[in-house]
């Protein structure tokens, strides 16, 4: 199948997916096309399709992966202000989530080349990030990445500690926290997780959810996924 195939078959079954669980038509659940890893001719394949919205999760790939289109600006993603890019000309509403672990020395970085960044996880980083965004006059939405089987290995802030966490971004950094993000156990049944997920969300008024991968977005969807990351998915098996 092609990629401009998958793309359909998967946005059938998230609408299938969210009329099963009572939701509406699924029309709401935004598709972010995990392009890591992947060679740029399947990059402006999906883009062709019509796929707007991207994840990537290390700094220096994106770049590698987006600036090729970008035409002498610092960011291919700078605002209308800042002058757009020949990408976002050609391809308007194209938007670039970070969705890996983040390292404060690539915040600067970050904050130029994405629009969304998922994997807030910690207050260093959610000052610098700050720091960034009044430096570059960019207020990018961001999701608090909850560490929901507290695994020790894993990135993500702890539930426990979350709502201390959401208030130190929000108030203290001024950060606009759109929702919540997580990665579930490898070993474990994911829908606890996306339910815990929707549940911490709800309780911090949080109305966006990103969970959901190619082996369990739908799952992710009947539990109130607003954003589901598919790579495998969109663009077949990862090569590296
Ligand atoms: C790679 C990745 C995905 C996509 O995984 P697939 O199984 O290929 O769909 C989603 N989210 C994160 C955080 C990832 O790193």
């Amino acid at each position: 199948m092609s990629i401009a195939d998958n793309i359909v078959e998967i946005r059938k079954r998230i609408e299938a997916a969210a009329l099963d669980a009572g939701r509406d038509d699924g029309a709401d659940v935004e598709l972010v096309a995990v392009s890591k890893t992947q060679p740029q001719e399947k990059l402006m394949e999906a883009l062709a399709a019509g796929q707007r919205v991207f994840g990537e999760n290390r700094v220096q790939e994106a770049q590698e992966h987006w600036s090729a289109y970008a035409s002498g600006e610092a960011s291919p993603f700078a605002k209308a202000s800042e002058g757009k890019s020949q990408l976002q000309r050609d391809y308007p509403g194209l938007r670039l989530h970070l969705i890996g672990p983040l390292q404060t020395n690539k915040a600067k970085e970050a904050v130029a080349l994405f629009d969304v960044i998922e994997t807030l996880d910690r207050e260093k980083l959610a000052r610098k990030l700050a720091d960034e965004m009044a430096k570059q006059g960019r207020d990018l939405p961001c999701y608090i990445q909850v560490n929901t089987g507290d695994e020790p290995q894993k990135a993500g802030i702890s539930p426990a500690e979350l709502p201390r966490f959401y208030d130190f971004c929000y108030s203290e950094c001024g950060l606009d926290i759109v929702g919540l993000m997580c990665i579930p156990p490898v070993d474990e049944p994911p829908a606890l997780h996306f339910a815990l997920l929707a549940k911490l969300a709800g309780e911090l008024g949080l109305s966006k959810l990103s969970m959901g991968m190619s082996a369990d977005y739908e799952r992710a969807v009947a539990l109130g996924a607003t954003s589901v990351r598919v790579g495998t998915g969109v663009f077949g098996e990862r090569t590296l």
